[in-house]
C-alpha cells in the first residue's frame, strides 16, 4: 500500500497530488493539520487566519474519505494522531524506510521539522516554475552576477519560451517597465475596468468564522484586522474562476498604471492572485500561459502582458530562490542598525489614529482586508518604517501576520531585502524610499492631506517629504558611497532648513504622522 502523504496547508491545488508530476501514489492517503499552535504564536490579521482554514476545509471536504484531517495543538502531535489513523496505518504496514512523504515546505522551519522527523520523505517542491537545482545552476554560472532580477527573469523566459519569438522577446524588448509607470487618471477615483472577482461564502466560512470568533472569546488566540466578507479563493474552482476573470477583463489594464494608487479603488488592475497562488490553489506557469494566450490572441497589449508575466515568472520565483538562497541568517539582517519597535497604532492598524491621508488611508485598506498592492507596501507602509528606523525584523513580522499573501519565504526577501534594505543591497541596488512628491505624482492621497508633499519643515511639513531626509542625513556615509544614491545626499547640502526638518521630526518621533 502506498504511503500517506502529508498536505500543507499552503499546497491545496491539484499538482500537489499529482502522481505524474512527481507528487505521491495516485491511491496514497492524505494527511492535513490545522495545527492551533500557528495561531497561538502570533497576532494574525483574522481575514488571513480566516483564508487559510477555510482554504483548508474547503480541499478536505472535496479529498473526503482519502483525507485524515486533524486538528491539533502542533503538526507533531497532528502527525502522531493521524499515522495512529486506521486509513494511515495500514498503508504503512510491511513498509521499511519512510512512513511518509510530504512536498518541500515553504518555510524553513517546517522543513526542518520534516526533514528532522524519522520517516518523513521530503519531495521536490512545487508551486514554482523553477527548481532548486536550476536555479542553483544559474546563480552558479554567473548568471548571478549580483543575483539581479533582471538576469533572472530573461533566464526564465528563455528557458520557458515565455513571451519569446525564438531568440528574442516578443515585441523586441525584454522590459516594459517604462510604459507601465503612469499616474493615476487625474479627476477619476475608481480605473474605468470591471470590479474584480468575488467569491460567496458558504457554510464553511460560517463554521470558520464561528470558530474564531469562539477562540478569541475564549482568549485562546488574538487577531487584529476585521473578517469581513471573504474577498480571496478558497477552492481550485474559485481560484480558476478569478483568474479567467482577470485575464478576460482587467489584464488589458494591468500594465500603464500598476505602481499608481487611487484612494477609493485600492485594487485599481491588480490580479488578487497572490493569495491563490501561495496557497498553492494556482499553479504559476498556467497564470502566466495564460496571459500571453491572451496577448497572441490580440485581446491584451504587450505592457500588460510582460509586466505581469514579469511579477509572476520574474519577482515571484527570484523571491522564492532567494529566500532560500540567502539562508537562515538572513532573516536577522540589520545593515542600517534600525532598532525602533513598531509603534502600537501600526500595531493595531489604527488607521484613524493617522493624519497623514496615504498612510491612514493604506493602513485602513490593511486593516479591512489583509491586502493592499505593491507600492502601498513599498512607498507607504515600508517607506514609513525604513525612514523613521523601526526594527527591520519586527516589521517583517508585521507585513507577515497582517497581509492574506504573506508567508515566510515572500516576505523575507520582500521586507528585509527590498523594503527595508536591511541586507545592505544584497537584493536592491538602493533603499527603496522617496519624499512625498512621488505620492503626490503617483496618487490622489495628497490633495485632501492635512500635510504638503512640498514642505520639509513646519505644521505642515509632510512626513514623508522631511522623513526622506532626516534618513539620508542619517545614512550619509554609506548612501553617498552608493552610485544610485550619491546625487540624492548631495541634495542634503542644498536643505539651508535641514536642521529646522531635523528638529521637526525629531519632535514628532513616535506619535503617529
Ligand atoms: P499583481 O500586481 O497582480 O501581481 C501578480 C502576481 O505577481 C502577484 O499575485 C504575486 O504572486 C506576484 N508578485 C509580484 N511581485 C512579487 C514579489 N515581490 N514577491 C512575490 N510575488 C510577487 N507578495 C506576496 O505574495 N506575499 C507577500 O507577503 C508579499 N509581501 C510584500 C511586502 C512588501 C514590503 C512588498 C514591497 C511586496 C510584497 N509582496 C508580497 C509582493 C506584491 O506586493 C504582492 O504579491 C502583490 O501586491 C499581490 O497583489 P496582486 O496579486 O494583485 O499582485
Amino acid at each position: 500500500a502506498p504511503r500517506p502523504h502529508w498536505l500543507f496547508g499552503d499546497q491545496l491545488g491539484p499538482h500537489f497530488i499529482d502522481p505524474r508530476h512527481g507528487g505521491p501514489d495516485a491511491r496514497a492517503p492524505l494527511i492535513m493539520i490545522e495545527a492551533r499552535s500557528v495561531l497561538r504564536r502570533r497576532r494574525f490579521h483574522r481575514a488571513k487566519a480566516h483564508l487559510v482554514l477555510s482554504a483548508m476545509r474547503h480541499r478536505a471536504a472535496e479529498l473526503g474519505d482519502r483525507v485524515t484531517y486533524v486538528r491539533a495543538e502542533t503538526y507533531a502531535e497532528g502527525l502522531e494522531r493521524a499515522l495512529g489513523h486506521p486509513s494511515s496505518r495500514s498503508a504503512q504496514e510491511g513498509r521499511s524506510g519512510s512512513r511518509l512523504t510530504v512536498c518541500h515546505p515553504t518555510s524553513r522551519r517546517a522543513l526542518d521539522f520534516a526533514r528532522t522527523r524519522e520517516g518523513v520523505e521530503v519531495l521536490p517542491a512545487k508551486g514554482f516554475m523553477v527548481s532548486h537545482d536550476d536555479f542553483a545552476g544559474w546563480a552558479g554560472r554567473g548568471g548571478g552576477q549580483g543575483l539581479r532580477l533582471e538576469g533572472f527573469y530573461r533566464w526564465v523566459r528563455g528557458r520557458h519560451d515565455l513571451l519569446m519569438d525564438g531568440d528574442e522577446p516578443v515585441g523586441g524588448r525584454w522590459n516594459l517597465d517604462h510604459d507601465n509607470r503612469e499616474p493615476p487618471p487625474r479627476g477619476q477615483d475608481t480605473l474605468d475596468v470591471r470590479r474584480p472577482w468575488q467569491p460567496r461564502e458558504d457554510a464553511i466560512d460560517e463554521e470558520v468564522r464561528h470558530d474564531l470568533d469562539r477562540w478569541e472569546r475564549d482568549g485562546d488566540v488574538s487577531f487584529v484586522g476585521r473578517d469581513g466578507p471573504r474577498r480571496f479563493p478558497a477552492t481550485r474552482r474559485e481560484a480558476l474562476s478569478a483568474l479567467r476573470h482577470f485575464i478576460t477583463h482587467r489584464l488589458p489594464d494591468f500594465g500603464s498604471q500598476e505602481d499608481a494608487m487611487l484612494a477609493a479603488d485600492p485594487v485599481m488592475s491588480h490580479s488578487l492572485l497572490s493569495a491563490p497562488l501561495n496557497l498553492g490553489l494556482l499553479d504559476p506557469a498556467e497564470c502566466v500561459e495564460r496571459a500571453e494566450r491572451a496577448h497572441r490572441a490580440g485581446d491584451a497589449p504587450l505592457n500588460s502582458v510582460e509586466g505581469f508575466v514579469r511579477q509572476i515568472a520574474g519577482w515571484r520565483e527570484y523571491v522564492w530562490h532567494l529566500y532560500w538562497h540567502f539562508g537562515e541568517d538572513y532573516r536577522h539582517r540589520n545593515a542600517l542598525r534600525h532598532t525602533t519597535p513598531l509603534p502600537d497604532w501600526f500595531l493595531d492598524l489604527d488607521a484613524d489614529a493617522v493624519t497623514a491621508n496615504c498612510l491612514s488611508t493604506v493602513l485602513a485598506q490593511v486593516r479591512d482586508t489583509g491586502w493592499t498592492h505593491h507600492i502601498p507596501r513599498l512607498m507607504v507602509l515600508g517607506s514609513r518604517a525604513l525612514q523613521d528606523g523601526w526594527d527591520p525584523a519586527a516589521v517583517t513580522d508585521w507585513f507577515h501576520r497582517c497581509f492574506v499573501d504573506g508567508y515566510d519565504w515572500v516576505m523575507l526577501p520582500n521586507v528585509v531585502g527590498m523594503s527595508q534594505y536591511a541586507d545592505g543591497g544584497l537584493m536592491t541596488t538602493k533603499p527603496y524610499t522617496s519624499g512625498g512628491a512621488y505620492i503626490h505624482r503617483m496618487s490622489d492621497l495628497c490633495g485632501p492631506c492635512a500635510y504638503r508633499p512640498t514642505d520639509r519643515t513646519g505644521d505642515r511639513a509632510c512626513p514623508y517629504t522631511a522623513g526622506y531626509w532626516a534618513f539620508l542625513h542619517r545614512h550619509r556615509d554609506r548612501l553617498a558611497a552608493n552610485h544610485r544614491m550619491a546625487r540624492a545626499v548631495k541634495g542634503l547640502d542644498r536643505l539651508a532648513d535641514l536642521p529646522e526638518l531635523l528638529d521637526t521630526t525629531a519632535r514628532r518621533g513616535g506619535t503617529p504622522p
